[in-house]
C-alpha cells in the first residue's frame, strides 16, 4: 500500500532544495510523510533548516500532474511520446538541429541531465540545452574556467569551520545555505577567534554573526578586490613561492592598483580593517554566491575575488580558499554532467576537437555539437523571434522565473511547439504547454545529485510514483529511441550512472579533473548502496581538494590571474531611479510549486513585499502595509512595503518567488531586464532600474 496501514522503513535520500545537499532520512507513515536530518550525512551531520524539515508537508497529492496530455486532453503515454519525437523530427528535418532546444533545470537528477545532454549534443547534433543554472552560477564556472582551467570548486564545508576568517560577499548565507550557516554559527561559538565580515549592500540576516559588516556600494565587489590585492602586494602578504604556479600576476596587480577607495562607498575605518583583516589571517575562505554571480560583470567579480586567493596561495589547503555555494540541489550535477550550452560532459570542452571526437567515439553518436548553444537568455530570445521550433522545457518555470518574464511568457506562447515535464499542471509555464509530461517528484525519484562541495549523493525513493507518473530519464530515452537513436535503453538509473561514470574515465585519460571512474563497474547492488563521496574518485586521484600543490588544469599547469576591470550595473534614469535588488527569503524555494503547499513556511513571509528604506518612503508617501507599485521598462510589480533601514537608500530589495496576477502580484522578474554578463550569459538580477509610486487601485 501507499502510505496506508503500517509504517515503512527509513530511506537515506538528499534534499530537493539548496546546493547544501542536506542527508535526510524519510519514512512513510500514517498520516504521510516523516523526515529527519540524516546524522551520518557529511553535509548536515543531522542538521536540516525549515524548508527541509518540512519537505513531509510539500509532497501531497494534491495538484499532480497524473497522466500526459496534449491540448489539454489526457493521452496515453504512446500517443504523447510518438508526438514529441515527430514534432523534434520534424523540426529538425526542415529546420536543422539548432532549430530545437531543451531549457532543464538543476532540479533534474545527474542522470536525467546525462540523457538529456547525450540527446540533444550527441544525436540531434546541437548544444541548444541550458538550464535555469545559469541564472544561478554560470558566472562561477565562467570564472572557475578562466582561473584554474577548469570548472572546479576548490573547498570543502569543512574549510569554513577551519578558517580563521570567513568572508561572506553576495551572500545570505543564513536564509539560502542555512545548514552550512548552522554549521558556521556552531565553529564561531566554539572558537570565537573565528572572524567573520559580511560584504552586501543589505543588512540580511547573516550580519546577526558578522564582526564586520561592510554595506558595500552596490556592484562594487571588484573594486573592493581590487583594493585587496593592491593591499597584499604592499603589505608584503603575497606568496612568492606559490605565484610561480600562476600566470597574470603583474597585469591583474596593476589594474588592481586603479582602484580607488571611494567607489567601495565604505566608511574608511571599515575598509581598513578588512584589508588589514584578510591580509593578516593565513586561514581566509571567501564564500561568494548569487550577489556576485547575478552581475553583467559577475565572471569578473569571481575572477576579482580569486586572485586575491592565488596571489597569497591561499586555495586548496584546510581552511582556505575561494569558494563559490550554489542554489539548487543538483546545479553541481548539471555543471559535471555538461548541462550547459556551452560545456561537455565530465568537464571535456565544446570547442576542443580531441574532446568532441573522444565523445562522439564513447557514444558512437551519428553527429556531434561542434559549437556552444543558446544560453538562457538568448534562447528564449532565440524563441520569440520564431526560430526555436520545438521546445521541452524540463521541471522550471520561466514564464516566472526568467528576466524580462513577461516577454519569456510570451516567447513561449507563440512558439510553435512546447513539451513542459512537471509534477504539477499549475505552473505558469505549464499552461503554455501544448503537451504535459507528467514526472517523477521527490520521494518518487531516484538518482544521485551533486551538492556545492562536489559531494554525489543519492537522492532515493519511498513511494511509487503516482498515476502515470514516470522520471525524466526515462521520458528522454524513451523520445530519443522513438527519434531513431540507438544508445538509449537503459534499464534504470543504476546503468545510467554506470555509464556516465565510466565516460568520465575517457574524459580523465584526456586531463579533465571530474573522473569518477571508480564508479564504472556499479552494478544496481552498489548503486543502491552508494554512501555520499566526493569527486574525483579514480585510480589516480581520490576525493578531497584540489590545487593546494599548485597544480592546475590549465595546458601549462599554471592558474591564471585576471585584470579585473570594475563595471557598473546598467545606468539609472530619471524615469526609473531605483535599483532594485531582488533574491530569496528564508522559507520558500523559487516559484513556490512545492514550499507553497505548506502553511508552516507561509508563515514567516506571507506575501510579496519591497524592503524600503524610510527616507525613500517617506519621500514616495509610502507607509508601512503599504501597497506599491514597481514598474521598469520590463514589467510590473505591486508589492506590500516594508519600511526597513536593512537596505540602503535607492535599493529596494523585493524576493523572487511570488507569482499571481492579482494585487499584490509579485513577478519580481518581469520587472529585470536581460541583461547578461558577456563571459558567463548569467543575468543581472540584482540591479534593476525601476520606479516606485503608491499602487492606486482602481
Ligand atoms: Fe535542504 Fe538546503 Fe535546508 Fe539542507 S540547507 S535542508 S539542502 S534547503
Amino acid at each position: 500500500g501507499r502510505g496506508e496501514g503500517a509504517q515503512a522503513a527509513e530511506v537515506r535520500t538528499t534534499c530537493p532544495y539548496c546546493g547544501v545537499g542536506c542527508g535526510v532520512l524519510a519514512r512513510r507513515t500514517a498520516q504521510g510523510v516523516e523526515v529527519r536530518g540524516d546524522p551520518e550525512h557529511p553535509a548536515n551531520f543531522g542538521r536540516l533548516c525549515s524548508k527541509g524539515s518540512a519537505l513531509g508537508e510539500t509532497v501531497g497529492m494534491a495538484d499532480r500532474l497524473l497522466a500526459p496530455r496534449v491540448a489539454g486532453r489526457e493521452v496515453d503515454w504512446d500517443s504523447a511520446l510518438d508526438l514529441v519525437a515527430g514534432k523534434f523530427r520534424a523540426a529538425i528535418a526542415e529546420h536543422g538541429p539548432d532549430a530545437v532546444a531543451f531549457y532543464v533545470s538543476g532540479q533534474l537528477l545527474t542522470e536525467d541531465y546525462y540523457v538529456a545532454n547525450k540527446l540533444m549534443k550527441g544525436f540531434i547534433g546541437s548544444a541548444n540545452i541550458d538550464t535555469n543554472s545559469r541564472l544561478c552560477m554560470a558566472s562561477s564556472v565562467a570564472g572557475h574556467r578562466r582561473a584554474f582551467g577548469t570548472d572546479t570548486v576548490p573547498g570543502l564545508y569543512e574549510d569554513l569551520e577551519q578558517a580563521d576568517l570567513v568572508v561572506l560577499v553576495g551572500s545570505n548565507l543564513a536564509w539560502c545555505h542555512p545548514v552550512i550557516y548552522q554549521r558556521l554559527v556552531a565553529a564561531k561559538a566554539a572558537r570565537p577567534g573565528l572572524k567573520v565580515v559580511v560584504v552586501d549592500p543589505r543588512r540580511t540576516a547573516t550580519c546577526d554573526i558578522a564582526d564586520l559588516h561592510l554595506a558595500l556600494a552596490p556592484g562594487a565587489d571588484a573594486v573592493l578586490f581590487n583594493l585587496l590585492l593592491a593591499h597584499l602586494a604592499d603589505a608584503g602578504r603575497l606568496d612568492v613561492e606559490f605565484l610561480k604556479n600562476v600566470n597574470g600576476f603583474e597585469a591583474a596587480l596593476a589594474v588592481a592598483r586603479e582602484a580607488r577607495a571611494a567607489e567601495a562607498g565604505l566608511a574608511a575605518g571599515d575598509l581598513a580593517a578588512f584589508l588589514a583583516l584578510w591580509a593578516g589571517t593565513e586561514k581566509v575562505v571567501t564564500v561568494y554566491s548569487q550577489g556576485i554571480n547575478q552581475s553583467s560583470s559577475g565572471s569578473d567579480k569571481v575572477n576579482a575575488i580569486t586572485n586575491c586567493h592565488l596571489a597569497t596561495g591561499r586555495i586548496g589547503r584546510p581552511g582556505m580558499g575561494p569558494f563559490s555555494v550554489t542554489g539548487q540541489p543538483n546545479a553541481m550535477g548539471g555543471r559535471e554532467v555538461g548541462g550547459l550550452a556551452n560545456m561537455l560532459a565530465c568537464h571535456l570542452e565544446i570547442e576542443n576537437d580531441g574532446h568532441r571526437a573522444a565523445m562522439q567515439g564513447f557514444w558512437g553518436a551519428p553527429v556531434m555539437a561542434a559549437k556552444p548553444g543558446l544560453k538562457a537568455v538568448d534562447m528564449f530570445r532565440a524563441v520569440e523571434a520564431g526560430q526555436i521550433k520545438a521546445l521541452w522545457i524540463i521541471h522550471t518555470n520561466p514564464a516566472v522565473s526568467m528576466p524580462d518574464a513577461d516577454r519569456v511568457a510570451q516567447a513561449i506562447a507563440g512558439c510553435a511547439f512546447v513539451v513542459v515535464s512537471d509534477i504539477t499542471d499549475r505552473t505558469d509555464t505549464a499552461r503554455l504547454a501544448h503537451v504535459l509530461l507528467p514526472a517523477t517528484g521527490w520521494g518518487e525519484k531516484d538518482g544521485t545529485v551533486t551538492n556545492s562541495e562536489r559531494r554525489i549523493s543519492r537522492q532515493r525513493p519511498f513511494r511509487a510514483a503516482p498515476g502515470a507518473a514516470r522520471a525524466d530519464w526515462w521520458h528522454l530515452a524513451q523520445v530519443a529511441q522513438r527519434m531513431g537513436f540507438a544508445g538509449f535503453d537503459w534499464a534504470g538509473p543504476a546503468a545510467i550512472f554506470a555509464e556516465y561514470a565510466a565516460l568520465s574515465g575517457v574524459a580523465g585519460d584526456l586531463g579533465s579533473d571530474f573522473d569518477i571512474s571508480d564508479h564504472a563497474a556499479i552494478g544496481v547492488e552498489g548503486y543502491d548502496a552508494l554512501q555520499p563521496f566526493l569527486w574525483p574518485a579514480n585510480a589516480r586521484q581520490r576525493g578531497g581538494r584540489f590545487f593546494g600543490d599548485g597544480r592546475f588544469h590549465t595546458p601549462d599547469g599554471k592558474a591564471r590571474m585576471l585584470p579585473v576591470v570594475p563595471r557598473a550595473p546598467q545606468a539609472l534614469s530619471a524615469a526609473h531611479p531605483f535599483r532594485l535588488n531582488t533574491g530569496r527569503i528564508r522559507d520558500q524555494w523559487h516559484t513556490m510549486t512545492r514550499t507553497g503547499l505548506s502553511p508552516r513556511l507561509g508563515q514567516h513571509l506571507a506575501e510579496p513585499f519591497l524592503e524600503l528604506h524610510p527616507a525613500d518612503a517617506g519621500r514616495l508617501g509610502l507607509a508601512a502595509a503599504d501597497l506599491a507599485e514597481v514598474t521598469s521598462p520590463q514589467g510590473r510589480a505591486v508589492l506590500r512595503v516594508l519600511v526597513t533601514d536593512r537596505v540602503a537608500e535607492g535599493h529596494p530589495f523585493a524576493p523572487m518567488h511570488w507569482t499571481g496576477e492579482t494585487a499584490p502580484t509579485g513577478r519580481v522578474d518581469a520587472l529585470v531586464a536581460g541583461i547578461t554578463d558577456p563571459v558567463s550569459g548569467q543575468p543581472e538580477s540584482k540591479a534593476a532600474a525601476v520606479a516606485i509610486a503608491p499602487f492606486a487601485a482602481v
